[in-house]
């Protein structure tokens, strides 16, 4: 039987090293993943660190992927990406080779300890919203919804 294909979108985020090589490289092996299929993906843009702002600035970006994956497995894979990049555990907001966040999967709401899609930087951060509606403009209702919580 053929498994049900999903769409998702990945946002990818790079501020240490090649840090426009790494974002590509990590779509090139989501891509190689048998299971993932990447459809869009956004432009490049290089946005100033949040949070922790003592280091280098961002290059972020997103991408529409088509998967027979669950959100728990696609999270999985892309922190095996993330690991097979070398990147290492730092701290909240601290600087990263990589970074691979599921930002939407389906129309899916999924609160667990390990996973929170829509991804909770959705509404509030430009670097995730604006490469987002590039790839998919229909996608703006979700930053009009507004949220009490
Ligand atoms: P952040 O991306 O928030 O800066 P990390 O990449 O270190 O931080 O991820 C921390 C944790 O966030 C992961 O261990 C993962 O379980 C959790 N997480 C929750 N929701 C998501 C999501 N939608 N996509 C990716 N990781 C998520
Ligand atoms: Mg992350």
């Amino acid at each position: 039987m053929k498994s049900k294909k999903h769409i998702a979108y990945i946002g990818i985020g790079s501020n240490l090293g090649g840090r426009l090589k790494n974002c590509k490289n990590a779509v090139q092996k989501i891509n190689q993943h048998p299971e993932i299929f990447v459809i869009k993906t956004s432009s490049w843009i290089e946005t100033e660190p949040i949070g922790y702002t003592d280091q280098p600035k961002f290059m972020n970006g997103a991408i529409e992927i088509k998967t027979s994956l669950t959100p728990q497995k696609l999270l999985k894979t892309l922190q095996q990406i993330e690991k097979g990049m070398g990147r290492k555990k730092t701290f909240k907001w601290g600087p990263r080779i990589i970074d691979l966040d599921i930002l939407l999967y389906d129309n899916q709401v999924i609160q667990t300890s390990k996973l929170t899609i829509p991804h909770s930087h959705l509404k509030e951060r430009e670097f995730v919203k604006i490469p987002l509606l590039e790839i998919n403009s229909n996608l703006n209702f979700i930053f009009d919804i507004s949220s009490n919580s």
